[in-house]
């Protein structure tokens, strides 16, 4: 098997196009969109904002397989006054630190939290219902969902160790996402891959094996397959550029509800043009809510931890994020009833939302690991270890 076709190239297609061509196949990528990136891209233009990721979190595989190519850009630390400057909403007023209930569940040596139960029911168990509420809408920064504590107790409990790690695990590329995609587009290039934008396939080749690395939402539509379908969240999310204020937090986290508000331009100030503040906010909605319920709640949290920024808004912009979050496992599931990598005939999904471990990006690249091991007659074996 010399060659492989790989349909998305975003983040999952790019690790699959290196993994492929790195083993000696010959590998051509066909993109949609006029740019590489997929939802890492970071937009053009005075305002950086990026499309989804923001936080590279270094637990994960696809660290240490990007420090090994020298793939990670520079990246842009918090500066430890501007980290002191997180604040949390608490029975609707902001405190600096969090409720002490909520810390038991990040107590070392705690048991293994399940899959078979809600996250809240577990929690509360734990830390009692106050602490689990505040934990579990704590978790929303990694998980996106309206309602944490109706998901899977494994599933949240590891984005909260992981989203509230110290030293922090998150990690931001200098410039936005495109920068860590600019770096792995060379790399593929470097390494001969193929590479073709403005390039939307709609039939399945057949003459190569193909790793379909799109959403799951595209990926069912390509292959004809209705049962390529996982839960995910709808997010709103609200962008806006603000002239710089003194004493502006640096992130608020919505212990109430679901929700984060984060001043990037706090670590970077390559996102904003000089004297103004990059905050791009984000709240998870329920099915019945709409986008101006999350208006209005980032707008609550804006006006608690930003003095006066409606009258220092100078850009803004809003969108819905619906299942474009990553996959969120319901109780009784874990990552490995998600969609699964070989569809047959050749054919392997990878994606945010199949059947591999991680926290959001890390899913993608995961499987497109997974999928092209399987292209080329591997065991999965680093999947089935995890
Ligand atoms: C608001 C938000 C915040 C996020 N925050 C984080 C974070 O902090 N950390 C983190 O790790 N992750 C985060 N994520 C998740 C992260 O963005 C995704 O997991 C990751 O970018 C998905 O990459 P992918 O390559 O699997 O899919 P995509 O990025 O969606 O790439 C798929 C590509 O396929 C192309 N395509 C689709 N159909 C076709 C076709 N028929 N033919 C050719 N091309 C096609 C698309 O144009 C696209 O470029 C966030 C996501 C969002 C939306």
């Amino acid at each position: 098997m010399h060659r492989i076709t790989v349909i998305g190239g975003g983040f999952a297609g790019l690790t699959a196009a290196i993994t492929a061509a790195e083993a000696g196949v010959k590998v051509t990528v066909y993109e949609a969109h006029h740019t590489l990136g997929g939802r890492a891209r970071t937009a053009e233009g005075p305002y950086r904002t990026n499309d989804g990721p923001h936080a590279l979190y270094r637990g994960g595989a696809h660290w240490t397989w990007l420090k090994q190519r020298d793939l990670i850009p520079p990246l842009a630390p918090i500066p430890p006054l501007e980290a002191a400057r997180l604040r949390l909403r608490h029975h609707g007023a902001l405190r600096r630190t969090p409720p002490f209930a909520m810390l038991k569940l990040l107590r070392p040596g705690l048991p293994q939290a399940p899959v078979d139960l809600d996250y809240l029911s577990w929690a509360t168990g734990v830390a009692g219902e106050e602490g689990a509420r505040a934990a579990a809408n704590y978790s929303a920064v990694a998980l996106f969902h309206h309602d944490p504590g109706a998901l899977s107790a494994a599933f949240v409990q590891e984005r909260l160790r992981r989203a509230t790690k110290l030293p922090p695990e998150a990690h931001y590329p200098r410039g936005g996402w495109a920068s860590l995609i600019d770096r792995m587009a060379a790399r593929a290039w470097n390494l001969g891959v193929r590479m073709e934008t403005l390039s939307r396939v709609d039939v399945l080749p057949t003459d190569t094996p193909v790793v379909v690395a799109t959403s799951l939402d595209a990926a069912r539509r390509l292959l004809k397959d209705d049962s390529l379908t996982w839960t995910g969240g709808r997010t709103v999310l609200v962008d806006l550029a603000v002239r710089t204020r003194r004493g502006d937090a640096f992130a608020v986290s919505d212990l109430d509800s679901p929700g984060w508000i984060e001043r990037f331009t706090a670590q970077d100030r390559s996102l904003a043009p000089a004297d103004e503040q990059l905050i791009q906010g984000q709240i998870p909605i329920a099915p019945h809510e709409t986008k101006a319920d999350g208006r209005a709640r980032a707008e609550h949290l804006l006006d608690l931890a930003f003095d006066g920024w409606r009258e220092r808004v100078t850009w803004r912009r809003e969108a819905l994020a619906n299942g474009r979050t990553g996959a969120v496992d319901l109780p009784g599931t874990s990552w490995r009833d998600r969609p699964a990598v070989d569809r047959g005939d050749g054919v392997y999904l990878a994606g945010d939302q199949v059947a591999a471990p991680g926290v959001l990006s890390e899913v993608s690249f995961n499987s497109a690991l997974a999928a092209v091991s399987l292209a080329l007659g591997r065991r999965q074996l680093d999947l089935k270890r995890a």
